[in-house]
């Protein structure tokens, strides 16, 4: 029977951005949070064509080394106007000799968006699969989305990735604009995280 009887959690992932996010709506639950960067745990290769895949390479890679319940996240943003792209190879637009770079990212989105010759609004929706897994192999899936549009200059400091250039439906800040806590209750991270609360409650019961 899978459960966390340690009380930690590690996060499978070296992005900086998504951890905090991570830590912001975890915070409340009894549990240690830790990343795999704080492990100093290899990075495996995303290899799938999935979120779903991809978070389970992750998920499973940081449950093996460590021996701790291992929560994974792939995510990405899929543009109506570009067929779903980029999707699952979001991260990959902004891969550069030297690292990741989101502004060229998000240049080239709109770019090829322009090309388009679609008339705005450009609609979009951001994805998040989350996969745990315990070390006796158990695993949970959990998913979460957020629909908006693809607005354009990039707007606000805030966030990471390709939150400047993000409106949420219903909203007029776009998700760089948003402080971390109001992001944090409408995003796709947020939705999919609910769920896994919500599971570790019901196998947890005497905990917050
Ligand atoms: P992954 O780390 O392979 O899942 O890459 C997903 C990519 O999607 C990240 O590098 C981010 O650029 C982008 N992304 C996912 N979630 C968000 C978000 O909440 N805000 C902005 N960009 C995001």
């Amino acid at each position: 029977m899978s459960s966390f009887s340690e009380k930690k959690l590690l996060i499978a992932t070296y992005n900086q951005g998504k951890f905090e996010e991570f830590k912001s709506i975890l915070g409340d639950l009894d549990l240690q949070i830790m990343s795999a960067k704080d492990l100093n745990l290899s990075e495996p290769k995303e290899t799938e064509n999935s979120y779903l895949g991809n978070a389970r390479i992750k998920s499973r890679s940081s449950c093996q080394a460590s021996n701790l319940p291992s929560l994974a996240d792939d995510s990405g943003i899929e543009v109506h106007a570009l067929n779903n792209q980029p999707g699952v190879y979001t991260a990959d637009w902004a891969e550069t000799k030297t690292g990741r770079d989101f502004k060229k990212a998000m240049d080239l989105l709109w770019t090829k968006l322009t090309l388009t010759k679609k008339q705005k609004p450009f609609s979009a929706e951001f994805c998040c699969t989350l996969v745990l897994t315990f070390p006796n192999g158990e695993e949970k899936i959990f998913e979460g989305r957020v629909t908006g549009e693809i607005v354009w200059p990039m707007r606000g400091p805030e966030g990471h990735g390709y939150d400047p250039i993000f409106l949420p439906k219903g909203y007029s800040k776009t998700f760089g604009e948003m402080k971390e806590h109001q992001k944090n209750r409408i995003s796709h991270r947020y939705k999919a995280l609910r769920k896994f609360i919500n599971f570790y409650q019901e196998i947890s019961p005497n905990i917050d």
